[in-house]
């Protein structure tokens, strides 16, 4: 890839299922009927501050309905909007692996089906663990699919995470990724690149962390204040403000810039539903914050990696060229 030519000034995620699978591929979202555990008491109550009780996704089909159900469903739909014959099924809200081992078996295999190329599976970094990961290896292996999966981690400055009460911090983040690449699947990183407690700083930090620990895919967020959260009374009691649109495009840009060219980019922007949310996208449609960023860096002429040149002894380069 060159950050440099082509359409957009970063390794998109449309170009890389394209070179992987040979056409468009399309997620179908899988919804279970699970927890998470920081919200159970496992690890916390609570949850993180800004979590609402729809958790990530609002798109779902009710998870009362079976996982074979739900792909039926969305794969029919999506398959007649966009012309798909092949889809991801992805495992998004809430804690995809916090289960009984014999359940996540059986409803991971369950989705394994005719045209699923991918199972992408989203999880916590502390709901990771070998045996979890050799489940999804037979699955792999039995079905020929590939298999992906998505970490939160929000942000790499531990002591925001604190703050947004996460209950891991940068270790488990770290841990589970070298685990999950030990099986060669594809990991993504799941970002909140504006949080009110992390500077600019911690955005390059980011993205120096997930370029050294190799992470294959990022998704990136502007913070959303949902509806009857912590963060949303701590919103309303002006505790914090949201910074600008334009605070938030040149966080985007700086971590792009610093981040490995390797790295494929999901997005740059979230989408929230604003009946759910006191504060979402600058009230702006996600694609326009997208097209905008996109001008920007063509503007700038700046492109994904340009000071990625931080890894492997930059201070001994000198003496081998
Ligand atoms: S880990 Fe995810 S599901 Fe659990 S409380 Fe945090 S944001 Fe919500």
């Amino acid at each position: 890839m060159d950050g440099k030519t082509g359409k957009t000034r970063y390794f998109a995620y449309s170009d890389y299922l394209k070179q992987k699978y040979g056409e468009r591929v399309y997620k179908l979202p899988v919804n279970l009927p699970i927890t998470c555990p920081n919200r159970d008491g496992e690890c916390g109550k609570d949850g993180c501050i800004f979590c609402g009780d729809v958790g990530a996704a609002f798109e779902n089909l009710p998870s009362s309905l079976s996982v074979k159900e739900q792909i039926r469903r969305n794969a029919e739909y999506i398959g007649k909007k966009y012309k798909a014959k092949k889809f991801i099924a992805y495992f998004q809200n809430f804690t995809n692996t916090y289960m009984p081992i014999e359940d996540f078996k059986r409803v991971i295999s369950e989705a394994a089906k005719e045209n699923i190329v991918e199972i992408a599976v989203s999880t916590r970094p502390d709901c990771i663990s070998d045996e979890y990961l050799e489940v999804l290896n037979d699955i792999k292996n039995e079905y020929n699919v590939e298999i992906s999966v998505e970490i939160g981690l929000q942000t790499v400055n531990y002591k925001t995470l604190e703050k947004i009460n996460r209950g891991h911090t940068l270790a488990e983040f770290t841990d589970a990724v070298l685990r999950v690449k030990k099986y060669g699947f594809d990991t993504c990183a799941h970002l909140i690149l504006n949080l009110p407690w992390d500077d600019k700083t911690d955005v390059i930090e980011n993205a120096k962390m997930l370029s050294a620990l190799g992470v294959k895919q990022v998704k990136v967020h502007c913070l959303y204040i949902v509806k009857n959260t912590k963060m949303a009374k701590m919103y309303q009691n002006a505790e914090f403000e949201m910074g600008s649109y334009f605070d938030y495009a040149d966080k985007v840009i700086t971590f792009l810039e610093y981040l490995s060219p390797e790295i494929v980019i999901q997005r740059l922007i979230g989408r929230a539903k604003e009946e759910h949310t006191l504060f979402a996208n600058y009230s702006t449609s996600w694609w326009k914050i997208k097209d905008s960023i996109d001008a920007q860096m063509e503007y700038l002429d700046t492109y994904q990696g340009r000071k990625c040149d931080y890894l492997n002894g930059k201070c001994v380069r000198k003496f081998l060229t």
